[in-house]
C-alpha cells in the first residue's frame, strides 16, 4: 500500500506535466491552423481586389481610333502621349482614354480605371450607370 502511495506520488507530478503539455500542443495547433486561414483569407481577399476583367467583357468596351479630342492626351499606363489614329478605348464610367493594347493588358489583370480607379466589375452588374466624370480632367 505504501509502496502504492509512492508511486501515485511520483506519477501524478508527471500527469500533471503531460497534461499541460497536450493542452499547450493543443493551443499551438490550434493558433497555426488559425493563422493559416487568416492568410488564406487575406490572400482570397488581394485575388478579389485583382481580378481582372473578363476577356469576353473586354471585348464589349468601346474602342476607336484616336480623334482631335484623345489627341494630345497622355495614355497613363505607357505614359506616352495618344496620336491621332491610334486605337484607343475610351473607359465607359469615367471617360478616361488609353492606347488599346496598353489598356487591355491593364484590364486583364486590374479590372479598375488606371487613373481613377473606377471599378468596371459594377458594368457587370445590373445596376444604372453612375454619371460620367469629365474626361478633360485626365491627370497622371
Ligand atoms: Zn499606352
Ligand atoms: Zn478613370
Amino acid at each position: 500500500m505504501l509502496i502504492a502511495s509512492i508511486l501515485v506520488g511520483i506519477a501524478l507530478p508527471f500527469a500533471g506535466a503531460f497534461a499541460l503539455f497536450a493542452a499547450y500542443l493543443c493551443l499551438v495547433r490550434y493558433a497555426i491552423t488559425m493563422a493559416g486561414m487568416r492568410g488564406r483569407l487575406r490572400a482570397e481577399a488581394a485575388a478579389e481586389q485583382h481580378k481582372g476583367l473578363p476577356k469576353s467583357e473586354l471585348e464589349k468596351l468601346p474602342a476607336t481610333e484616336a480623334g482631335g479630342e484623345e489627341e494630345g492626351r497622355e495614355c497613363c499606363v505607357c505614359l506616352e502621349g495618344i496620336e491621332r489614329g491610334q486605337r484607343t478605348r475610351v473607359l465607359p464610367l469615367c471617360k478616361h482614354s488609353f492606347h488599346l493594347a496598353c489598356l487591355d493588358q491593364w484590364l486583364a489583370r486590374n479590372a479598375a480605371c488606371p487613373v481613377c480607379r473606377t471599378s468596371l466589375l459594377t458594368l457587370l452588374l445590373p445596376l444604372p450607370l453612375p454619371l460620367p466624370i469629365n474626361a478633360a480632367d485626365q491627370n497622371c
